[in-house]
């Protein structure tokens, strides 16, 4: 009897899991093909709506892996399908946990000048061609996805209950957590106890990450102003209502509601991203139409942007002598707004042990909130679902301590230098998130 309970736990300890030490050699052997997949992805980005081969690809790994995959989940609103990926595994009983990436690049003309790069274009919404790049690293969170399915299959004698993998589509219009949930995400495929994500960052190292604790990242509120005039000859201005006078004034003057209007406790942020008036230099034209975003973390902030925006484009209207019926035009667009992301608390330090005890203290830091946006949060279904967002470090370590050492930061995402660099950004991911999930994964 004792020699056989000697044998069951040999047998026990050799058919195991992948032990915490164990973890680092799969992850090392996963590494090389990993880092093919990613340089594929990266050089075959597709925009927001678009991710079907993306999808398509996560979609075959996480079979392959030995989960239950299902595709095409998300609804948009105009009724056309989106590319959203769910895969299920099934481990006993115990917690379910959601681990999301997403799977979406950006209009962006790459210029890394990495082997891979993309040369992708594509048409943008409004039909123009674009360039397309993975500029925000969701080809890191697509592999990383992909590693830490194979790690948890690998090891599911160390965790007990449902991995819930979640590849979405259109996070950088801020509408494919939305599209999964209304196409009845949770209904379909119960409800998470718990969920988790990572995102990629130039301000950090790879093979580091970083964690805040309550509010990570800011809300969103996607703005179009149109301020409307009236058109004429530029040599006879006294005959019209230049709207391109009118946009001067209320780019200036919209940023004093952050400066002024705003408690500066409570952070917010208005920026115009685009604007276009006008045909030629001698036309004063109709109107000039501006296109912003706003953050803010507490609704009460984001009201006042949202009130401030729509009285500086009345105020500069009426200071113009605009006639009643041409307004300026301000439409909230809620399909590319989301709310704040809140990593609960408790769930964070959670998450931070984990960290730590898998990439040691040294590579685990503390960060504070940011005003970037992430529709990860709406999974949480307004903190329901405690839920947590980390920071992986993705820079060369080398060229972020010269940079940092020159008072300079790398490229940053949405910009068309931003450049993780794989290894050892993958291997860090990887073993960072399967971590993460089988510390949560415990009865
Ligand atoms: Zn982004
Ligand atoms: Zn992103």
């Amino acid at each position: 009897m004792k020699h056989f309970a000697i044998v069951a736990s040999l047998v026990c300890v050799l058919t195991a899991p992948v032990l915490a030490e164990d973890l680092g050699r799969f992850v090392d052997g996963e590494l090389s093909g990993l880092v093919s997949t990613y340089k594929g992805i990266h050089a075959h980005p597709e925009l927001s709506h678009h991710e079907e081969m993306t999808a398509a690809l996560l979609a075959t790994e996480l079979r392959k892996a030995g989960f239950t995959v299902t595709e095409r989940v998300g609804k948009y609103p105009d009724g056309t399908q989106a590319y959203g990926v769910v895969a299920i595994l099934e481990n006993g009983p115990g917690p379910r946990l959601l681990i999301r990436t997403d799977m979406d690049a950006l209009p962006i003309v790459e210029e890394t000048g990495v082997s891979y790069a993309s040369h992708v274009k594509s048409k943008n919404a409004a039909g123009q061609e674009v360039g397309v790049m993975h500029a925000c690293g969701h080809d890191v969170h697509v592999t990383t996805m992909i590693g830490t399915a194979r790690a948890l299959v690998s090891s599911r004698a160390k965790w007990h209950g449902t991995v819930m993998l979640i590849g979405q589509p259109s996070e950088e219009t801020v509408d494919g957590a939305k599209a999964m949930l209304t196409d009845h995400l949770y209904e379909r495929f119960g409800t998470p106890n718990l969920a988790i994500a990572l995102h990629d960052t130039n301000s950090r190292a790879a093979g580091t990450v970083a964690i805040a604790s309550g509010p990570a990242l800011a809300g969103v509120t996607s703005v179009d102003v149109t301020l409307r005039g009236i058109g004429g000859h530029g040599a006879q201005p006294q005959n019209g209502k230049d709207p391109i006078v009118m946009a001067g004034e209320f780019i200036v003057q919209v940023q004093t509601i952050v400066s002024r209007q705003e408690n500066p406790r409570d952070p917010s942020v208005v920026t115009i991203g685009d604007i276009h008036g006008g045909t030629k230099r001698n036309v004063i034209p109709y109107e000039v139409k501006l296109e912003l975003t706003t953050r803010a973390f507490s609704d009460k902030a984001m009201q006042i942007i949202l009130d401030g925006i729509k009285h500086t484009a009345q105020g500069v209207a009426l200071s113009a002598g605009v006639p009643e019926d041409r307004q300026p035009i301000v439409t909230i667009l809620d399909n590319e707004s989301g709310p704040a992301t809140y990593n609960d608390p408790a769930l964070t330090t959670r998450v931070k042990a984990a960290l730590v005890n898998d990439l040691g203290a040294q590579n685990v830091f503390d960060e504070d909130p940011i005003m970037a946006s992430e529709d990860f949060g709406l999974f949480g279904l307004e903190g329901r679902i405690p839920s947590v967002m980390f920071w992986l470090g993705a820079m060369d370590p080398l060229k972020l301590a010269a940079a940092q050492a020159a008072g300079k930061s790398l490229p940053g995402p949405h910009t068309s230098l931003f450049e993780p660099v794989p290894e050892p950004t993958l291997r860090t991911g990887v073993t960072a998130m399967t971590s993460v999930a089988i510390a949560l994964l415990q009865q």
